[in-house]
This record gives structure tokens, sequence and C-alpha cells, in this order.
């Protein structure tokens, strides 16, 4: 019957619609490689052994309550994170110059970020509020930045013939862009391909943002879980800073801390000055107060207490040196499988490409194919995510992957 909804149904989230087809296989053999969250080597979900034991001191400690956060979060949060990503060194800290908000997760950090720069666009901008993300990206990107408004472009990044960066058509996209434009970043292990710029070439792209007057957006989705270095993870964001610019942070602590489901997260914008910094952050707690009133509390909890803690900290690290490294690990053991069977192609780049993902150089009729004749689950853009793999389904994977590129 009639309706005052004029609506039609919208197209399923392609990496959503992936997982569901997993999950209803019956076979014993599938393997899922599309979702990007980390598994152990039983293919099952895991909790940090440091986020377990903080979990008891939380639910021990009669102080904590469920009263509601400050608007911006948990402020040993936010200002723990910021040295995190920053660099407890960095001069905009010691100096007042960073507004850090406590958000959802990385999409919060996202979605505030892009609301602030779609309310207060960089000063010196021409024409429309656009954003510049690189080809392909997190696929949320987009939606993100079109639901505020702002203007979408595309930089070159992937380059298919030799499955790596495509540093010269970034550069000249870079070259040509209007000044005062965004510029979306993947801090380290970019999504969904898995290659990142080299440190040279990141002081190439630098330098183009500044004498063209681009606006960094980083987004740091996987400190510490791309190399297993947080510091190494964290250098072209500390790179930028350290050329003196006035850049945004969106930091998640899904995938470090595997705290997927407890969105914690945080947005630290970077400005000039001391005065500057405190107008941004009472806007950014004006937007927020709007959106979501305060943010969760229980994952800033246990992240605050980690990073304030030495000894808690330490373990941490070791933790994630568990995760990056057996990540590394099934990279090296992959590429070994497909070398000893002799698959047809070039596959170096599994072992160059860093963090969760790779991009395998499927095809979309290969990807269908595996999935149909293998049940193995990946996202038609050939995406696959390594922690989906582990010593009991490696070689079937491999030979899956073999079978449909001959
Ligand atoms: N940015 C990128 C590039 C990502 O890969 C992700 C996670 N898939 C996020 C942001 C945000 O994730 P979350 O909201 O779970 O922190």
């Amino acid at each position: 019957s009639a309706s005052v909804f004029d609506v039609s149904v919208a197209p399923a989230d392609a990496l959503f619609g992936v997982l569901a087809a997993y999950r209803a296989d019956p076979s014993p053999t599938k393997v899922d490689v599309s979702v990007g969250a980390y598994r152990d080597d039983n293919g099952k979900p895991w909790v940090l052994p440091v986020v377990r034991k903080v979990e008891a001191i939380i639910s021990a400690d009669p102080s904590v309550d469920h009263e509601y956060l400050p608007i911006t979060g948990l402020p040993d949060f936010t200002a723990a994170a910021g040295k995190l990503v920053l660099g407890s060194d960095a001069a905009a800290i010691s100096e007042d110059r960073v507004s850090s908000v406590q958000t959802i997760s990385g999409t919060g950090a996202n979605h505030l970020g892009a609301l602030f720069l779609a309310r207060h666009p960089p000063a010196n901008k021409v024409g429309p509020t656009t954003v510049y993300i690189s080809n392909p990206t997190w696929p949320n990107h987009k939606q993100i930045f079109s639901n505020v408004g702002i203007v979408l472009k595309e930089y070159p990044y992937f380059d298919p013939k030799t499955l790596g960066l495509d540093i010269t058509g970034f550069l000249s996209t870079l070259e040509s862009a209007e000044a005062g434009s965004i510029i979306l970043l993947h801090a380290c292990a970019h999504n969904p391909t898995g290659v990142d710029p080299t440190q040279d070439q990141w002081k190439q792209i630098a330098e183009v943002m500044i004498r063209k007057k681009l606006f960094p957006f980083f987004d740091c989705a996987y400190q510490g879980f791309a190399s297993g270095d947080l510091d190494r993870d964290a250098w072209a964001v500390r790179y930028f800073l350290s050329l003196g610019l006035e850049l945004l942070v969106c930091q998640s602590f899904a995938k470090n801390f595997g705290l997927y489901g407890e969105r914690a997260g945080a947005l630290h914008v970077v400005s000039s000055s001391k005065e500057t910094s405190v107008a941004v952050k009472s806007q950014l707690a004006v937007l927020q107060r709007s959106e979501i009133s305060n943010p969760p509390a229980y994952g800033a909890r246990i992240v605050a207490r980690v990073l304030n803690d030495p000894a808690l900290f330490k373990e941490w690290t070791e933790d994630l040196k568990t995760m990056a490294g057996r990540i590394q690990v099934m990279r090296k053991v992959l590429y070994d499988k497909l070398i000893e069977l002799k698959t047809p192609g070039s596959w170096n780049h599994i072992i160059d490409q860093i963090g969760m993902f790779s991009f395998t150089g499927l095809t979309p009729a290969q990807v269908a194919k595996i999935t149909k004749d293998f049940h193995v689950y990946l996202t038609a853009n050939g995406r696959i995510s390594m922690a989906g793999l582990n010593s009991k389904n490696v070689e079937y994977f491999a030979k899956a992957v073999d079978s449909v590129v001959r």
C-alpha cells in the first residue's frame, strides 16, 4: 500500500554480503579471507591477553561506574592516544596545538573529521570543498565524505601492471589539485591494496602537498598492526608533522587492540596555534554533541589503562608482534606455496605488501570461480585478508588460487 517513504532497496554492502554468504556455506573446507579482522591460527577471533587482563582489573575496580563520559571523551584516553600516533615528543603536543576528540572508532573519526571540514573548510580553498581519495580505497570513505556534501575526486594509487604504487599518477594528480583540497592518506597498511609509499615517496608527496597548499587528512587504522612496530607505522604522520603542517588524523583501536565492536577511536586535529586549537576543539564538541552526545566508555577505558601503564604497554607491544608476526608468516608461506606449485604469474607482491590485506590480482571472474569451486570467500576486487589464512588452510587456499589462475 501507499507509503510516505519514497525509497527503493539499497544495494547490500559488498563486504558484509560476502561474509553472509560465507556463513551460510556448509562446506567444511570453506575459507573466509574477506573481512578485515584478525584471526588466530585456529581461525578464531583473538582477545589480546593484555585486554583480558585489563578487563579483569576494570571489573574489579569499585570506582568504575556507567556515568556519561565528557562530550569529547575520556581525557586519559584522548591524551595518550594523541601521543601514540603523533609521537610523545611532538612539538604540536607540547605547544598545545592538538584538538583530540574520542570518536566511534575510526569510522566515527573519519565522519567527524569530514563533518568538521564540511563546516570549516580549509581557508585557502578554491571552489567547492573537495576531497581526493586513493583509487582504490576503503569503500566507506566515499559515503562518509559524500554524506556531508564534500565533493569526491580520486588520485591514482594502485598500478595493476606492477601490482604496486602508481607514484607518477599520484603525484601528477596532486600537482593539478585545486589549492585547499583535502587529500585523504592512509597512514600505513593501505586498505585494500596493502601497498604503502616508501619513506622517500612520502617525502615527494609532502613536498607537492606543501607547494600546492593541500590539506592532509590521515586515516590511521592499523598502527602497530602493519609492521608490528608502532613508531614505524606512524612514520608518515610524524614526518608531515615535522614539516610544521596543519593536519588531521583519524585513529582506530579496532585492529591493534582487537576492540572491533567496542568502537574506540579518536580524531586529532593539529593546528598552527594554541588559540586555533581551542576553537577547533570547541567546534568539534558542538558537532559531537548533536551526533552522539558522548562516546562509549568501555573500549576507551581499556585502551587508556594500557597506554598509561608502562608494564601493560609493553605487554601490548608483544601482543601486536604476535598478530603482525603471524600475518607476515602467512604471507611468506602463501608465497612459498604458490612458487612451489609453479602458479602462473608473479607473486612477489604477496610478500611486498603490508598489513592485513593483499591485493592478489585475481580478476572478478577468478574470484567468482574460487568461491564457487573452492568455497573461498573474498571481495570481487581480489583483496584477501591475510588474517583469514592459517597453518591449516593456507595450502588449500594456495591450491585453489593455483587452479583458478590456470
Ligand atoms: N579506515 C580504514 C582504512 C579501515 O580499513 C578501517 C577498518 N576497516 C577503518 C577506517 C575504520 O574501522 P573502525 O571504524 O572499525 O575503526
